[in-house]
């Protein structure tokens, strides 16, 4: 095999939609076998189905993240299609638009938490096992945002989600640090998704501001924010653990 992930088996949490579609193209065309996870089964067979015409190879491992023996099938199955797991793409995020903390239903709290908490230390608790015990080397790749570092003018509770994956990406990266294991999250910025979609058409006013913050006056588009993961789930960045790297096209 060729390219920048050849020989990898990697994970791709929230690859029916947006930014983890993305990576599931993008990393098959660099080489790897990609596990796709999301709830919709029938994007994820048609992104693996595309993906195989293309001469890739992928699994459509439908499931939950939230839900602990969806996402040990998940690795489990990536490891019997593929003999092992090396990389994890931990994508899948939920938001809701803005909105006052003190007007904010307490269920949109679970709700974001279980996603974008629950759901990387899920994946990873599952993950890192199976990469152990390939005895390789082995990458993590988890979804933080701009709301991770700062408030972002999105939902408080949202803002404290992307705070927690940053946390659970440093302490994973020093657990593991002397065992293979490199764990990364991104600082993603805006991106042209379904998520954006449903935000923007909430909080309309939004847009003008995300596109200002960037010093390229624009939003990313997922593919952009795709070949980062790609380049941190590599053996290029062997020296790579712990950071919170930025895609953000200049975020001030
Ligand atoms: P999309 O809404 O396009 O994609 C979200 C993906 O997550 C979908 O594939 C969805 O699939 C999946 N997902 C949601 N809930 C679950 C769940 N419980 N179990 C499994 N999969 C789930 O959004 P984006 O591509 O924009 O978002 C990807 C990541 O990027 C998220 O973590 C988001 O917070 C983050 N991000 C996005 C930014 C942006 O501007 N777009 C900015 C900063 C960060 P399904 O519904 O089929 O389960």
């Amino acid at each position: 095999g060729r390219g920048l992930l050849r020989d990898k088996v990697v994970m791709v949490t929230g690859a029916s939609s947006g930014i983890g579609a993305a990576a599931g193209r993008v990393f098959a065309a660099e080489g790897a076998a990609v596990v796709l996870v999301a709830r919709r089964e029938e994007r994820l067979r048609e992104l693996a189905d595309e993906i195989a015409a293309a001469g890739g190879r992928a699994l459509a491992a439908t499931g939950d993240v939230t839900r602990e023996a969806d996402v040990e099938r998940a690795v489990a199955e990536a490891v019997s299609r593929f003999g092992r797991l090396d990389g994890a793409f931990n994508n899948a995020g939920y938001t809701v638009a803005g909105g006052l903390l003190h007007e904010t239903d307490p269920e949109v709290f679970e709700q974001i938490m279980a996603v974008n908490v629950r759901g990387v230390w899920n994946c990873m608790r599952h993950q890192i096992p199976a990469m152990l015990d390939s005895g390789r080397p082995a990458a993590i790749v988890n979804t933080s945002s701009v709301a991770g570092v700062l408030a972002a003018g999105v939902s408080s509770v949202y803002v404290a989600a992307k705070h927690a994956v940053l946390g659970l990406t440093r302490a994973a990266a020093s657990e593991y640090g002397q065992r293979g294991v490199r764990v990364n999250a991104l600082v993603v910025g805006s991106t042209r998704t379904e998520l954006m979609d449903e935000v923007l058409e909430d909080t309309p006013s939004l847009e003008e501001s995300f596109v200002g913050r960037s010093v390229q006056k624009r939003m990313a588009a997922p593919e952009e924010i795709a070949h980062s993961a790609a380049w941190l789930c590599s053996d290029r960045a062997s020296f790579v653990t712990g950071a919170a790297m930025p895609v953000d096209g200049g975020w001030t």
